[in-house]
């Protein structure tokens, strides 16, 4: 039909006849001059072509000048989301976990080696007993473990020279409970070598038809177990953070005082991969002078600099030697920093300004606070950053520290500042925790920065994370781009277009209209 124009037509003329692409650039979107500092919900990314399937996109990124990750999230150093067991599995599933700091050096560095010395599979440390404890006894911790079938070490310890195992048919029909166990263990064992992995250790247990495979050193100690009832549920993590020793990769937290360098040594002597240097303003000469000794004292540590949200403050920490920042004040969700000190910007507009001038000195940056769901992550690698660092997104899962409680009949768990009354309070009493992000000691009243509350229970971050993962690659596929590299380099040649979004635009965009619903995430 005359004037109604085909594809091929449509196409040509958006082609001959258009001269800038469908909404705005990153340049025009992010003019705080015109508009005001802009944050993630005040806009949008604008769909561009699928050609490839989400399993295409890689989600490969710098968190630091040498360290990649294959996925771009990173857990706070809070102390109600980040120790061992949130760093462990956050670096399994391709992310790093940051060790909080709000304890002892000796604390910390020991959580740092439990993270180095993971092994995907392996029990590092299993419960042992000495060849001199009763039946008696072994009948208790059977009881209270619910399990049986504890390695012997002649000192009781691990590592420790292995002489037998106790199992539950050892004791089972055994009436004397003063019998020593090295009377009753069991001494016919299959071991294997501590350097074999995981699939090796499982066929071999397989093999054995025994329940334990106690893995020992060439000396015959102990050093792991592998367990039977495990076999099934020892999943395999392809994306694994790791060091080129095969190690899960490791970051901690420190402040800026005089005796974090004694507890920088500790946590490097423990592995440690990367140091956080942590400050709620990090342009200050403590914290300058810190990352030039650290990086002159452990030339192999890579050290992230921060906060920052000004390119001046980036290019203090810049100049003097930081491989990564860490970019936000007063975006978290547990933070008053704003409203008490009056500083800070709005999370957007400080991304986009330290990273537009951080990238110039290949220093990959990360965006601090105020993660809220998966959108907001790929926004914030649209505006420049190379990872996110979530704490309130993954508070209340169950690897992160703390018991759940309930309260109205939901299962909850705190999560607090750093800066509120309740962290610094337990740095007070704690002599040695050395938290001094929100208050120096001279100080006699504190100022709280951050509040204390609780979040709902999100189960094992085991699946939260891949959650995570598989919203990103579907916005990046959305998008129409197939990497994190290919994402940033579109938004800034001008291809990846945006939208601002006003206030009701942003009703429009959430659910809206409905009597009732009940917002699951995932399954
Ligand atoms: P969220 O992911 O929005 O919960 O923000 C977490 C971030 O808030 C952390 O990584 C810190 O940068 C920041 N933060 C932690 N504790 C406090 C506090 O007490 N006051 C202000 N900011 C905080």
């Amino acid at each position: 039909m005359a004037g109604i124009l085909d594809y091929k037509t449509a196409l040509e003329v958006l082609n001959s006849e258009y001269k800038t692409r469908d909404g705005i650039d990153v340049i025009t979107l992010m003019d705080s001059v015109t508009r005001g500092g802009l944050t993630y919900n005040d806009f949008l990314i604008l769909p561009g072509k699928i050609d490839f399937p989400s399993s295409d996109v890689s989600l490969e990124t710098k968190l630091t000048k040498k360290i990649t990750l294959r996925a771009p999230l990173v857990s706070s150093p809070m102390d109600t989301v980040t120790e061992s067991e949130m760093a462990i599995h956050m670096a399994l599933l391709g992310g790093i976990g940051i060790i909080q700091h709000n304890c002892s050096p000796d604390d910390q560095a020991e959580m740092v080696r439990k993270v180095k010395k993971y092994e995907n599979g392996f029990i590092s440390d299993p419960i042992v007993v000495a060849p001199t404890q009763t039946v008696g006894e072994i009948k208790k911790l059977k009881e209270s473990l619910g399990f049986a079938g504890f390695p012997v070490t002649e000192n009781g310890q691990v590592p420790g020279k292995l002489l037998g195992i106790v199992t539950s048919r050892d004791i089972q029909f055994h009436d004397n409970n003063d019998t020593p166990v090295s009377e009753i263990m069991t001494t016919d064992l299959v071991t294997a070598s501590g350097n074999v992995d995981l699939l090796e250790a499982n066929e071999v247990l397989r093999k054995s038809k025994k329940g334990k495979l106690p893995i020992v050193d060439a000396e015959s100690n102990l050093v792991a177990l592998l367990s039977r009832t495990d076999l099934q549920k020892n999943h395999n993590y392809p994306n694994a953070s790791k060091s080129k020793d095969k190690q899960l990769l490791c970051g901690a937290a420190i402040g800026t005082r005089p005796d974090d360098r004694d507890r920088l040594a500790k946590l490097v002597a423990a592995g440690l991969d990367v140091a956080v240097i942590d400050s709620s303003q990090g342009n200050s000469v403590f914290q300058i002078e810190l990352i030039k000794w650290a990086k002159a004292t452990f030339p192999e540590l890579e050290v992230i600099g921060g906060n920052v949200v000004t390119r001046e403050q980036a290019a203090e920490l810049i100049a003097a030697g930081v491989d990564g920042l860490r970019i936000g004040m007063g975006s978290g969700s547990i933070c008053i920093t704003q409203e008490v000190m009056a500083v800070g910007r709005p999370q957007g507009t400080a991304v986009y300004n330290v990273t537009q001038f951080a990238k110039r000195f290949g220093v990959p940056c990360i965006a601090d606070g105020g993660i809220q769901n998966i959108g907001h992550i790929t926004k914030a690698l649209a505006l420049g950053a190379s990872a996110v660092m979530m704490g309130g997104l993954l508070a209340g899962t169950t690897e992160s520290p703390g018991k759940y409680f309930y309260k109205n009949g939901q299962r909850l768990k705190t999560y607090r500042g750093m800066g509120s009354i309740e962290a610094m309070e337990k740095q007070g009493i704690n002599d040695n925790a050395a938290t001094s992000r929100y208050f120096s000691e001279s100080d006699s009243v504190f100022v709280a920065q951050g509040v204390s509350g609780s979040v709902l229970d999100k189960g094992s971050i085991t699946k939260f994370v891949p959650y995570l993962i598989s919203g990103l690659e579907h916005g990046l596929q959305d998008i129409g781009v197939k990497s994190i590299t290919q994402f940033q380099e579109s938004v800034s040649d001008g291809t990846v277009r945006f939208e601002f979004r006003s206030t009701s635009a942003q009703v429009e965009g959430g659910v809206h209209s409905l009597h009732s619903y009940e917002k699951r995430l995932h399954n």
